[in-house]
């Protein structure tokens, strides 16, 4: 009766709730959305029709064991579609890992300007966060070798990293697993590994089939453009798949999710279209604010971290100003430790000459 109100897990208290990219402005006008690392071309048509169909069987559970995605997948990449799991999302897929692999006081290691959820999953489980520096907006290897312990469990990179926008190759990743541990079990988070043009990049297929204590993890939300149908996939060893599969909500993946997952992957030209696009502007968007005399840290991926002046009228915060006012929406990136930069998503043609417009503007450098 006289007892305190129900508490939380240890650890859960000390989670600074995620905040996602702004998507509203106060003025009416439609905003340039460069905040989230969406694709600007949006799904492909094919996933869209999917998506709708399967609002004809609505009162219909969906197939609990994601077979027709995991085929898809399998397909694809030439993938083991039994060691496939399928999440809402992968930030559902690294939390499931979190859950399964970390038991309170564990160590979990990430980067220091690494994607925020892995804080968030470490500490919701009772583990304890290990940041490793990172070398010029760069994974360190070294240095994540370094906060090793006999408490560590997992290792989360996510690569290319998010808000960096840097990626190690394949040969740091693969030193990295040999030199860690055995019984910690790698993650590489490859958000972003469709956007990827260099030779010594992998995602990880080929270490997570050849070895028992390495995950990839990949998402529909970016180059696929279903960020909000919740859909997300993981390849791993048979022993972790089995352990995903056990502590999975039965449907974690929607029927509607399912099918425009399907449509999506096998729509290799829709795909193709966002590659060469990213690719494009993401170079035009490098050079033109390089020629503005910003410093932009070279991106592997469809977003750019921009780095500003310390002063006041030149800040970060005063350029996010200027670009909201100018319809614009960028990220702050103070929670990723990173106060005096911007990360912008690569858009469409005309919010790219948008934005380098409005910043060339605020620098009072009127572009040509
Ligand atoms: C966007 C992103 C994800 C994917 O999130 P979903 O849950 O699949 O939408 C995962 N990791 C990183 C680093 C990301 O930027």
């Amino acid at each position: 009766m006289s007892r305190p109100a129900p508490s939380p897990c240890s650890g859960i208290l000390q989670i600074e709730q995620y905040v996602p990219g702004e998507s509203e402005l106060a003025a009416d006008e439609t905003p340039i959305k460069l905040s989230s690392n969406e694709t600007p071309l949006g799904p492909s048509p094919k996933a869209v029709t999917a998506f709708r169909q399967a609002a004809a069987e609505l009162e219909r559970y969906p197939d609990w064991s994601v077979t027709a995605l995991r085929k898809a997948i399998a397909g694809r990449y030439g993938l083991n579609a039994d060691r496939i799991a399928c999440g809402a999302g992968s930030d559902e897929i690294l939390s499931l890992l979190a859950q399964a692999y970390l038991e309170p006081g564990d160590e979990a290691i990430f980067t220091q300007h690494g994607f925020l959820l892995y804080r968030i999953i470490i500490l919701a489980n009772g583990g304890v966060p290990v940041v490793a520096p990172e070398t010029e907006y760069r994974s360190d290897v070294g240095q994540i070798l370094s906060r090793v312990t006999p408490q560590t469990r997992i290792v989360f990179v996510a690569n290319p990293n998010n808000p960096t926008g840097t990626y190690i190759s394949i040969g740091e990743v693969r030193a990295l697993r040999a030199e860690l541990p055995d019984d910690v079990l790698l993650v590489l988070d490859a958000a972003y590994a469709e956007y990827v043009r260099h030779n010594d990049y992998e995602a990880g297929i080929e270490l997570v089939a050849t070895t028992n204590n390495t995950v990839m993890t990949r998402t529909f939300s970016k180059i696929h453009g279903l960020a909000g149908a919740r859909l997300g996939w993981a390849y791993c060893p048979p022993e972790i798949a089995d352990v995903l599969n056990r502590i999975r909500g039965p449907f974690n993946v929607s029927a509607a999710a399912m099918a425009a997952g399907v449509a999506a992957i096998e729509d290799q030209a829709h795909e193709a279209a966002a590659v060469t696009h990213t690719e494009q502007w993401l170079s035009w968007v490098t050079a033109e604010l390089t020629d503005l005399g910003l410093d932009v840290t070279s991106s592997a991926a469809n977003f750019i971290l921009v780095h500003f002046p310390a002063e006041r009228d030149k800040s970060a915060a005063a350029a996010d100003q200027f670009l909201k006012s100018r319809g614009i929406i960028v990220r702050r990136v103070s929670a990723y430790g990173l106060p005096n930069a911007l990360r912008m998503t690569i858009g469409l043609e005309a919010d790219n000459r948008a934005l380098v417009k409005a910043l060339a503007e605020f620098l009072g450098r009127p572009a040509a």
